[in-house]
């Protein structure tokens, strides 16, 4: 499963898997992600999106955008299948006023994930140390507090729980100002997947899960970008 999704992506000169294949692999790997589909027309995307259930997101699907809300690319809560049809229409359009316009394939359709706390899981191949997980909350406050831990794989369940443990956002984990506590066994077994998918997989140079949201009995990845390591290059 996971190589001849890489095959696929190495004969097509990919470098980067879009966020479908990408959810597929990180599927792979054990970790829940939302069901999502490639649709190529408008009609489609509405018909994809009554088998998935609304409300519905549609996303730009181009292995080259890669912060799609950054170009108008993510769209929330479409009620219907009218609303669904008139943002695949809008997302057309943002892909050819793009800054660099992207090739348009189509769009990722898939049903509104419920809110919850948003979360970052990731890895990246070292040159040095090999692969290295990585966990933080989601969204914009990783990057201005920096706050994430870091581990080297092969990780061990006490790795996985002491990552949770140590981000200085873990109070929000057990639940904050009303907010439910999470399932951090949840968090904790997708870090081992993780983990083992960076052991199993060495031509995933990259991987981000962002975000995961984490709910009281779950986790559900809503996002997923893996980049490949260069063909030619030796792999730590
Ligand atoms: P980007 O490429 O900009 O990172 P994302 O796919 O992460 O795009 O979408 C941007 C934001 O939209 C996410 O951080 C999340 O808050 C929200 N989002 C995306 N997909 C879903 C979904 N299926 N259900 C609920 N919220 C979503
Ligand atoms: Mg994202």
């Amino acid at each position: 499963m996971i190589g001849s999704l890489i095959r696929d992506a190495r004969a097509a000169q990919r470098g980067v898997l879009g966020e479908i294949e990408s959810k597929r692999l990180v599927a792979a790997a054990g970790i829940a992600v939302v069901p999502t589909r490639l649709a190529r027309s408008a009609d489609e995307a509405s018909s994809i999106a009554h088998e998935l259930g609304f409300p519905a997101v549609l996303k730009l699907a181009s292995p080259d955008v890669v912060h799609k809300s950054d170009i108008g690319g993510v769209r929330l809560g479409l009620a219907d299948g009218q609303a669904v049809a008139r943002a695949f229409e809008e997302l057309r359009q943002a892909a050819e006023r793009a800054a660099s316009p992207t090739h348009f394939e189509g769009v990722a359709v898939q049903p509104m994930a419920p809110a919850g706390l948003e979360l970052l899981l990731g890895a990246y191949r070292d040159a040095q140390f090999g692969p290295v997980i990585s966990f933080g909350l989601g969204g914009v406050l990783v990057e201005v507090y920096e706050d994430v831990a870091l581990r080297v794989a092969p990780l061990h369940p006490v790795d996985a729980a002491e990552m949770v443990g140590e981000i200085r956002a873990a109070r929000l984990l057990a639940g904050f100002r009303g907010r439910p506590a999470v399932n951090r066994a949840a968090i904790e077994q997708a870090l081992l997947g993780l983990s083992a998918l960076m052991l199993a997989a060495p031509d995933v140079a990259e991987l981000d899960l962002n975000p995961v949201i984490a709910y009281p009995d779950r986790i559900l990845a809503v996002d997923a970008r893996v980049v490949l390591t260069p063909a030619s290059e030796p792999r730590p």
